[in-house]
């Protein structure tokens, strides 16, 4: 999988890009990683990557010639990428499905924006996706495209590891992930859940496949609108509706 991540701030994306399961995987070159400076795509003396809004206001906004050259540049040098993606609170939401899709592009071009954002030209005709990492607004693309990167990177085959999973992550399969716990079994008269150190695989699973199930549902119900579920699960989630009924009616 590979990446190219246009931002002026690229120390930043390089510190979070170098450890855990992304910078293993990157070392180990199951996922190319190049973040490029969007200064070395300017033309004038003084590197401006920014100018004034047309119209006025407040702040600055980034220049679109820079982007374009730099998304000119990768096309040249790293070949065609499968999506531009431009980081901004007013795109599409990132989710999980949105983190398969772009997996599957198999070559991402991130865009980080700061200041008061991007010329709407860049928007328009250079990138192909806009996303957002959320309703709320942080300062630069350069945390969003992190984000970005992690999620979609978790799920090429080889970024993690065998001994975790991202089969059981929460958003996989559409419901939240089950409670975890270490050792001690006994943490100052905190205990942990009988079940979990019965050994007994089956009633693990099924413990597990509820315990998502109820949070899921406690926390998210909207999500198990759109989750497939089997015989069992089905049976599992109307027990712990009905319960939850009977709970609301005895408290009223
Ligand atoms: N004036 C803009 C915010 C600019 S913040 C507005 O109100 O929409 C500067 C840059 O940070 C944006 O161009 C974008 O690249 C990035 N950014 C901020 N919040 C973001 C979010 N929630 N998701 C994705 N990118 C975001």
């Amino acid at each position: 999988m590979k990446f190219d991540i246009v931002t002026i701030f690229p120390r930043m994306v390089e510190a979070g890009l170098a450890e855990g399961v992304v910078g293993r995987a990157k070392e180990r070159g199951t996922l190319d990683v190049v973040v490029h400076n969007l200064r070395d795509f300017t033309s004038d003396k003084h590197h401006v990557v920014d100018d004034m809004p047309f119209g006025g206001g407040p702040g600055m906004v980034l220049k679109p010639e820079p982007m374009f050259r730099a998304v000119e540049a990768i096309r040249e040098t790293r070949g065609a990428p499968g999506a531009v993606v431009m980081t901004s609170p007013a795109g599409r939401p990132f989710t999980q499905d949105e983190a398969r899709r772009l997996a599957a592009c198999g070559h991402v071009v991130l865009l980080c924006g700061r200041y008061e954002g991007v010329d709407e030209r860049v928007r328009e005709h250079l990138a192909t996706d806009e996303i957002s990492i959320g309703d709320y607004v942080v300062s630069g693309g350069e945390l969003p495209a992190l984000v970005i990167v992690d999620a979609v990177a978790r799920l090429i085959p080889g970024v993690v590891g065998d001994g975790q999973s991202v089969e059981e992550d929460s958003f996989t399969r559409g419901l939240l992930d089950y409670p975890h716990y270490t050792r001690p079994a006994d943490f100052r008269g905190l205990t942990v859940p009988e079940v979990l150190m019965s050994g007994h695989h089956g009633e693990i699973r099924r413990w597990r496949r509820l315990q998502a199930l109820r949070r899921t549902l406690e926390r998210r119900p909207d999500l198990l609108e759109s989750v497939t579920l089997d015989d069992d699960e089905r049976d599992m989630l109307r027990t712990l509706v009905r319960a939850r009924i009977d709970d609301e009616t005895q408290r009223s």
